[in-house]
């Protein structure tokens, strides 16, 4: 039980609604279940725009900030947390660069996304921002701790 020794962060994770638009929401699912990752919280919501204006607070000024909450709220997007070791930095690998243009084949955004602002997902940048974040897309109750059956061959 090697990972028990170490923290366990959580980390949020949205498909954007171009992501799900596009019918990509299973294949996003599937690649974090794939890596091994614990799902702790799942659902299809659309964003009012109070609070895609405070998920993306810290890019207020940037002239992308306005398209950004336009697109952020135009449709559904599917709210995930996803817990592990190391989870935050991993799932920013596995979602690749913000430009999907720069971003490795192999990754989501390398392989499903052309551009910057249409670019499919979202992933928290540190654990401090993954709790922030789940906290502030989730309501308490919402969240499900579970032990996956399979958890020893993982952790
Ligand atoms: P990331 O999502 O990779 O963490 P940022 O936090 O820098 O990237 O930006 C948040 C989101 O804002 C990006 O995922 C993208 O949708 C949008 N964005 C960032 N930079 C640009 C840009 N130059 N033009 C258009 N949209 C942008
Ligand atoms: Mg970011």
């Amino acid at each position: 039980l090697v990972a028990s020794l170490e923290q366990v962060d959580q980390t949020y994770i949205m498909v954007k609604p171009d992501g799900v638009q596009r019918g990509l929401v299973g294949e996003i699912i599937s690649r974090f279940e794939r890596k091994g990752f614990k799902l702790t919280g799942l659902k299809l919501f659309q964003c009012p725009k109070e609070l895609a204006e405070e998920h993306y607070k810290d890019l207020k000024g940037k002239p992308f900030y306005p398209p950004l909450i336009d697109y952020i709220t135009s449709g559904p997007v599917v709210c995930m947390v996803w817990e592990g070791v190391g989870v935050v930095a991993s799932a920013r690998k596995l979602i690749g660069s913000t430009n999907p243009l720069q971003a490795e084949p192999g990754t989501i955004r390398g392989d499903l996304a052309v551009q910057t602002g249409r670019n499919v997902v979202h992933g928290s940048d540190s654990p401090e921002n993954g709790k922030r974040e789940a906290a502030l897309w989730f309501k308490e109750g919402e969240l499900c701790e579970w032990t996956p059956a399979q958890a020893s061959w993982l952790m």
